[in-house]
């Protein structure tokens, strides 16, 4: 008997959807067994990919964009390459079912950004991105923040510039 790795994380659904513990198979991604209020099947890819994974590809999509940049080894986001996105218009129309949280929160992420990366570690990082990338990261963050996604369930990357934003 198989559980959804989300419903027993305490993982919020995705807007729309219902979230009742019955996995609809696994997450291409990660693996992981997902119902059907905490995945989505991509009908390009032709692959289903659960909510967790949604903001690790948009980071790694950022991230990999971002060549300038040196990303730190602890910092890589581990990613096949055909499952990447170029814009987050791209992966909204694929997936608009977060479209919401993602109208509704980047825009403000976006414009506290430049007042919250001030440190060593993250104010290189953000200032070297190019303006998609950052659209990129901070939709990630939109959507880790709306659906309670657990630290641990987040890339490392992601959550040091999460704990400066939120
Ligand atoms: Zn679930
Ligand atoms: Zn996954």
């Amino acid at each position: 008997m198989s559980h959804c790795y989300l419903c027993n994380r305490g993982i919020n659904a995705i807007p729309t959807r219902e979230i009742d513990n019955r996995p609809v198979g696994a997450c291409a991604i990660c693996g992981v067994f997902a119902c059907e209020g905490h995945a989505l099947r991509d009908a390009n890819l032709r692959k289903l990919r659960c909510a967790v994974c949604v903001p690790a590809l948009l980071t790694a999509s950022a991230l990999v964009q971002s060549d300038r940049i040196r990303v730190r080894p602890e910092h890589q986001v581990a990613i096949a390459n055909d499952q990447l996105v170029s814009t987050l218009d791209e992966f909204l129309a694929t997936a608009p079912e977060y479209a919401p949280i993602v109208r509704e929160l980047t825009q403000g992420l976006l414009e506290t950004a430049p007042k919250v990366f001030t440190d060593d570690l993250t104010e290189p990082l953000w200032s070297s991105m190019p303006p998609e990338s950052r659209r990129l990261l901070a939709a990630a963050a939109a959507i880790a923040k709306e659906l309670h996604l657990p630290p641990s369930d987040v890339p490392v990357i992601l959550e040091e510039l999460m704990r400066r934003w939120l």
